[in-house]
């Protein structure tokens, strides 16, 4: 038996709700690899998976938790033996498939990366799903030629899961970091991560009158998308790339091709659900590298399986500074 946050839908008012329960090993799904969880997170899109669901859960009663760390328990799979640490974002799991707000979780072995040195399991759940999309969209920005001292770069949504991350990641490259944020009171927080600069999000949230403004930002991870994001568009400097990580504000997109069209702005999509295991590899190794631990345990947010329900909502309501830490045992 294993402990387990289960989502159950009353099939005729169509509702869900949320409820630490026990639950017998065999209820797993098929996977090669059973892990026994150590941490798990709280991303956006558990708030979703916890409540309602948002069209993303499949079939109910269902266990969420889009991302995990934790020990190989069993493995079918010659990459994975009894004993690594491994750490799972992304593929679906906590959606379509039961995820890491339980004890023990069985998953494709193809769905897992091994613990990279210089994290242990904790950590890695400190940066979650949230910090590793940041780690790509800063990857995608410097693919696109980003490097310190072209500027500021732009970070919205600063004091969310995604925001802090980058915020983080990028003033330790030496970027000047100015972050976007619609709760004034975590000033102070971003700039013990190394923001330079805070932008009230009022600033910045309004319809797009001019398709150009000023040459302001030399990149941008924006989480909020919609109409901050499309104002951030006609800000960028000539050349200058946007990584599109989010919707927190919205996902439409009430802009226009100029500044594509006159200053050569990057719009870059960044997905981390589907990611390539190279690429990965690759943005685990650069957060063990890069991201300062001090920084990164100041974001810090403990927490239980039985402080999920409440933690859904507040995430949903943007009420989430920085990163949530689940210990499911
Ligand atoms: P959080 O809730 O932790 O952060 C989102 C932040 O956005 C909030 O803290 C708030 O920051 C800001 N915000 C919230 N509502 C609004 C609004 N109406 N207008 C403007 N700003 C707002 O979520 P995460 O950081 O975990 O995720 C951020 C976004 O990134 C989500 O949309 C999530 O779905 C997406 N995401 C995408 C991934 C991908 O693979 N592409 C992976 C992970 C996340 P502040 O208080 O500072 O203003």
């Amino acid at each position: 038996m294993f402990r387990a946050l289960v989502v159950s839908k009353d099939e005729e008012s169509g509702k869900t709700s949320a409820a630490v329960e026990e639950i017998s090993a065999d209820r797993l799904p098929e996977g090669d690899v059973t892990v026994a969880v150590e941490y798990s997170t709280v991303n956006y899109k558990d708030g979703l998976c916890i409540g309602p669901g948002g069209g993303l859960v499949r079939n109910y009663p269902h266990v969420p938790g889009i991302d995990f760390a934790g020990t190989v328990e069993a493995s079918d799979d010659d990459r994975y033996k009894t004993g690594d640490k491994v750490v799972l974002t992304g593929w679906r799991v906590g959606e379509a498939h039961w995820g890491g707000y339980a004890q023990k979780a069985r998953v494709k072995a193809d769905w897992l990366v091994p613990l990279p040195d210089g994290l242990d399991t904790r950590q890695a759940m400190a940066v979650g799903t949230a910090g590793f999309t940041s780690m790509l969209a800063v990857m995608a920005l410097e693919d696109h030629g980003l490097k310190a001292g072209d500027g500021p770069v732009l970070v919205t949504g600063a004091a969310g899961g995604v925001g802090s991350v980058a915020v983080a990641v990028l003033a330790a490259l030496g970027h000047e970091v100015a972050g976007v944020t619609g709760r004034p009171e975590t000033a102070d927080y971003l700039r013990s991560l190394g923001a330079t600069q805070i932008v009230a999000r009022e600033e910045i949230n309004e319809t797009v009158k001019r398709p150009l403004e000023g040459e302001t930002w030399a990149g941008c991870v924006d989480a909020v998308g919609g109409e901050m994001l499309a104002r951030v568009l006609g800000q960028m400097k000539y050349g200058a790339s946007v990584s599109a990580v989010g919707l927190a504000g919205g996902a439409g997109l009430p802009a226009t091709v100029i500044p594509f069209l006159l200053r050569g702005v990057n719009l870059l999509g960044i997905d981390s659900v589907m990611q390539p295991y190279d690429n990965r590899l690759r943005a685990w190794k650069r957060i063990a590298s890069d991201l300062p631990m001090d920084k990164l345990e100041s974001m810090v947010q403990p927490a239980t399986l039985d402080d999920l329900p409440g933690l859904g909502t507040d995430i949903l309501k943007g009420q989430v500074k920085g990163r949530v830490v689940v210990d499911v045992n």
